[in-house]
């Protein structure tokens, strides 16, 4: 049987205690199915005649065994989430109830949903387009206020909006390039080489706006994995636990007490900060501590991965060499300079300036005092962008995404580089071409439809 043709039931409630879990029913049998399981309080009621965004009180039944007192909630095809006919049941929380009633369910014939089924199903009734689709998982997992409406513009249709705004424009230049290059007899304007390019690069920048704020959304979604760097004693356990708001790592002015990486997520901002404290970061010679020496060595390593690299001075103290190994490495990263101290430093001017070349930026602080979060969260938002994103105008929400976007951007270029080449339209119109099937990858669409249907609709070939 086509899976489409079942009727599929799941916990839509998260597993655990709660006041009430609720599961949902899909598919063309929900009615038939729900009417075995369910009885209402009021015997002149029927599961089958109920319409749709109507509620019934009553219990589920399993195993001949009258079972929790249960809330119907029923919607009808085409007016529900899936699109399909579907019904809601409230039991009391916690797993017994729930798993008792999908027992029920299963026995009466609905099959157990596979992960992310409804929003399939969803998807392929049209009641979401692919990019909503994806947004739901990104609701659903998404980090933080701001994560979420991110997420959420997503599933309110706006990156469809924006897409197809390229989109309009792209198909309507390659719908009157394709009339120009294949309909020669047909009195099909010309199109200005300031109008073809104009265009192009328009709706490139947009592609490239989307494709830049990706990182930022990812981070503002999922947080960034930051590394704290310095020599021992410079602050980077106080920095932490300023950041932290607690003693989490243990402060001493003993150095390299700080052995290993201190795996721990803090909210800086509206970024989460997933952290790893480093031991202190120091030459280690043939009498060097073994211990110390690899946890040095795994703090290197993970600053490959890091989205972000916090490295902390000592302003009251000159720059070592340690200090400016650390700078070197820290070159082209996504990584911030703390300096350290500033209470106790007279002039923080020289080491700022022998800093500089080596980060985004330079930020003088007191580690001790809770005044420097502000200065910080927002020098950490400047540089992963996220200061200027925003989360409402719609973003690409997954790297399926990214990807599509990013090939479409790359055809718009090459279409740019042919027409100031002088390749002429039919190489532009290839380059396009490539674009707008990217660009419907993107959406799920189909791309030869649509610029065929604009061919005819717009300069009436063949009429
Ligand atoms: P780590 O080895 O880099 O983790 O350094 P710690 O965080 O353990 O700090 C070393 C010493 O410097 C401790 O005695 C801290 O109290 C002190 N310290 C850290 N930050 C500041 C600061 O901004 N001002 C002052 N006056 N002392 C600080």
């Amino acid at each position: 049987m086509d899976r489409l043709e079942q009727t599929i039931c799941a916990l839509a409630t998260p597993p655990g205690e709660g006041g009430i879990a609720v599961i949902r029913v899909s598919g063309p049998d929900a009615y038939p199915i729900v009417e075995k399981i369910f009885v209402p309080v009021r015997a002149n009621r029927r599961v089958a005649d109920a319409k749709g965004y109507t509620a019934m009180l009553g219990h589920y039944i399993l195993r001949g065994e009258e079972m929790d007192e249960t809330v119907a909630l029923f919607y009808r095809t085409p007016h529900s989430y899936t699109g399909e006919d579907v019904i809601e049941l409230s039991v009391h929380g916690g797993t017994a109830m729930a798993d008792g009633l999908l027992e029920a369910l299963v026995l009466a014939g609905a099959a157990p949903a596979g992960p992310g089924e409804f929003t399939r199903r969803a998807l392929e009734h049209g009641k979401l387009s692919l990019t909503q689709a994806e947004a739901v998982m990104e609701v659903i997992g998404a980090n933080g206020r701001q994560g979420a409406a991110l997420a959420k513009s997503a599933l309110d249709g706006r990156l469809a909006q924006r897409i197809g705004t390229i989109q309009t424009a792209l198909q309507s230049l390659n719908a009157h390039l394709t009339a120009w290059v294949d309909y020669p007899e047909e009195d099909v304007p010309e199109l200005s080489d300031a109008a073809l390019t104009g265009t192009l690069a328009l709706q490139k920048q947009e592609l490239d706006d989307l494709i830049a704020g990706y990182g930022a959304g990812a981070v503002l979604r999922h947080g960034v994995d930051c590394v704290l760097l310095g020599r021992p004693n410079v602050g980077k356990s106080t920095l932490l636990n300023l950041l932290a708001g607690f003693d989490r790592a243990i402060v001493t002015p003993v150095a390299g007490t700080t052995r290993d990486i201190v795996e721990q997520a803090v909210q800086l901002g509206e970024i989460r900060l997933n952290l790893f404290d480093t031991a202190g970061v120091r030459e280690v010679g043939a009498d060097g501590d073994a211990i110390e020496a690899e946890g040095i060595r795994r703090s290197w390593k993970k600053l490959d991965e890091a989205g972000l690299v916090l490295a902390v001075f000592d302003a009251a103290q000159p720059l070592t060499e340690s200090d400016l190994d650390i700078a070197r490495r820290c070159q082209g990263r996504p990584a911030l300079a703390i300096l350290n101290k500033q209470d106790l430093a007279e002039d923080t001017e020289a080491a700022r300036l022998q800093l500089q070349p080596y980060f985004k930026k330079v930020l003088t602080l007191c580690a001790k005092d809770a005044a420097s979060l502000q200065p910080l969260s927002a020098a950490v938002a400047e540089l992963l962008g996220t200061a200027k994103l925003d989360p409402r105008a719609g973003q690409l929400c997954s790297a399926r995404q990214l990807a599509a976007a990013t090939r479409a951007r790359d055809a718009l270029a090459e279409a740019l580089r042919a027409e100031a080449d002088g390749f002429g339209l039919d190489a532009v119109a290839v380059c396009l071409t490539d674009a707008l099937q990217a660009l419907c990858d993107l959406t799920g669409e189909d791309a030869a439809d649509a610029t065929i249907d604009e061919v005819f609709e717009t300069f009436c070939v063949g009429k």
